[in-house]
C-alpha cells in the first residue's frame, strides 16, 4: 500500500491526519489552537518530561532533558529545526515540511520560548520543503528571526555539528565531540538542533495538553521494500508490532526487515513479534534510528542487501576519519566477496571481528551504522552468509554497490 495514513485511534488527531494533499493553510492551523500563546514555559517542558516525548532523528535522546541543557548553558541559545533527512529510506521530515510547515514552525517557535533562544533556523535539503516553510515564514512571520538554510543532500549532513558547521558557513560534515551544539553551536552560542519531527510532537502537545501522552507515544514510520508494497508513510503508536506495520504497508510476504534506514541493522526469524519501541530493539541489538522500515522479501538475499548498504555507506563516509574510511572500506569491500562466493574460511569470522571493534570509533554515526549490519547480518542469517561460500548467488548479482538505489523511496 502506497501513500500516508495514520493508526491513531478514532477522533485523535496526530501528525497525518487530517490528511491533506496540499500544504497546510494557515487559517485552519490557527483555528485548531496552533501558534497558541505560551503563558508559562516550564509548564510545557514538564509536560513534555513527564510524556516522556523522545527525540525522533535517530538517537532518542529526552527531549526535556536537551531542552533544559540548553536553557541553561551559558550564553544566548539557538534553535534549529533540522529536516535534512539522511537516511535514504526515510520521507517523514520532509513530508512534514512540504505539508506541515506551520506544525514546525510552531514547535521552533515554542522550542525557543522554553529555551530562551532569540534566533532560529531551518536546516533542509529539499527544495519543495524549502518553498513550503518560506511561504509558511511569509504567511505568518515569527516571533524570533528565523533563517532557512539549504544544504546538498548527503547521509551525514543531517548530523547535528553538519548541521551546525553549515549554519556557520562551513562544510555540512560532523566533528568531533565534545564539544556538542549544547555546549558551542551555532557561532559558539549553546544551541539546540531538533529533528523536525520532534518539534511538530511538541507544537502537538502544546495545543492539545490532554493528548501528551498519545502524541509523545506515537511515532511516524517509513515502510518500504520491493514489489507490489511500495511507499508508505504511517502514524502509529509505539508497540506496534513490525508484523503489522508489514501488513500495513502490503509488506506481509517479508522474510525480514532492515531498520532505521541503514542505522538499525537487519533482523531475520521472529523479526515480526519485535515491537516498534526504541529500548527493545535496542535490547535486541538494533535501533529504531529514524524509525523507516525496508522490508525484505523472499526473493532479496539478505547478503546483498548488506552488501548494497554497506556499499552506499563506506560511498557515503566523509573521509575525516581515518577508522571509518578504512573500517566502512573493509566491511563493503569484505561483504562484497562474500556476495560474489569469493569468501574464505575465515571471512565470517574477520567481519564479526570488525563489527566489535569499530563501533563509537567515528565521529558520527555511519561507521556504527555500517558495522550494525554486519553485525546483525551474522547473528540472523548465518545460513544465508554460509550458503555464499563458493556458490554464486543470482540476487546478489543484481545488486548496485554504492548507489543506495534499493533504499532511496520517493516523498509519498
Ligand atoms: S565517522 Fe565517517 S562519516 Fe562520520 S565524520 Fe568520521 S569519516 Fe565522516
Amino acid at each position: 500500500m502506497t501513500g500516508v495514513f495514520s493508526l491513531l485511534p478514532e477522533g485523535r488527531h496526530g501528525l497525518l491526519a487530517p490528511a491533506s494533499a496540499g500544504g497546510e493553510d494557515l487559517s485552519p492551523y490557527l483555528a485548531a489552537d496552533g501558534y497558541a500563546p505560551l503563558p508559562v514555559p516550564d509548564r510545557l517542558l514538564d509536560r513534555i518530561a513527564t510524556a516522556g516525548l523522545r527525540g525522533r532523528g535517530g538517537a532518542g535522546f529526552p527531549a526535556a532533558v536537551k531542552l533544559r541543557t540548553v536553557r541553561d548553558a551559558p550564553g544566548r541559545p539557538v534553535v534549529v529545526a533540522n529536516g535534512e533527512e539522511g537516511e535514504p529510506g526515510s520521507v517523514k521530515d520532509r513530508w512534514l515540511l512540504r505539508h506541515r510547515p506551520h506544525t514546525v514552525l510552531d514547535g521552533l517557535r515554542l522550542a525557543a520560548a522554553m529555551t530562551g533562544a532569540d534566533r532560529g533556523f531551518v536546516y533542509l535539503s529539499d527544495a519543495p520543503a524549502e518553498h513550503a516553510v518560506r511561504q509558511a515564514l511569509a504567511e505568518r512571520p515569527p516571533d524570533l528571526p528565523v533563517d532557512v538554510v539549504r544544504v546538498e543532500h548527503a547521509y551525514v549532513a543531517g548530523e547535528e555539528t553538519a548541521a551546525v558547521r553549515r549554519i556557520d558557513g562551513g562544510p555540512a560534515l560532523p566533528r568531533a565531540k565534545p564539544p556538542r551544539p549544547f555546549e558551542s553551536g551555532v557561532g559558539g552560542a549553546p544551541t539546540l538542533v531538533a529533528n523536525v519531527e520532534t518539534l511538530a510532537r511538541v507544537a502537538l502537545m502544546h495545543a492539545r495538553p490532554d493528548d501528551a501522552a498519545l502524541v509523545a507515544g506515537t511515532h511516524l514510520v517509513t515502510l518500504a521494500g520491493p514489489g507490489t508494497g511500495g511507499t508508505a508513510l504511517v502514524e502509529v503508536p509505539a508497540g506496534t508490532q513490525l508484523k503489522v506495520l508489514a501488513d500495513l504497508g502490503g509488506h506481509g510476504g517479508a522474510e525480514g526487515v532492515l531498520l532505521g534506514g541503514l542505522f538499525g541493522g537487519l533482523y531475520g526469524a521472529g523479526w515480526t513479534d519485535l515491537p516498534l519501541d526504541q529500548d527493545r530493539l535496542n535490547a535486541a541489538g538494533g535501533a529504531l534510528g529514524c524509525g523507516a522500515l525496508h522490508f525484505l522479501h523472499p526473493q532479496d538475499c539478505p547478503v546483498g542487501v548488506a552488501a548494497e548498504a554497506a556499499a552506499y555507506l563506506a560511498a557515503q563516509s566523509a573521509r575525516q576519519c581515518g577508522v571509518c574510511v578504512s573500517g566502512t572500506g573493509a566491511l563493503a569491500g569484505t561483504l562484497a566477496t562474500v556476495a560474489h562466493g569469493e569468501a574464505g574460511d575465515d571471512t565470517a569470522d574477520q567481519l564479526r571481528r570488525w563489527s566489535r571493534q569499530l563501533p563509537g570509533r567515528g565521529a558520527c554515526g555511519l561507521l556504527d551504522a555500517a558495522a550494525r549490519i554486519v553485525a546483525t547480518l551474522l547473528a540472523h542469517f548465518p545460513d544465508r552468509v554460509d550458503a555464499h561460500r563458493g556458490a554464486t548467488c543470482p540476487a546478489c548479482a543484481d545488486a548496485a554497490p554504492g548507489s543506495g538505489r534499493r533504499f532511496t523511496v520517493p516523498v509519498p
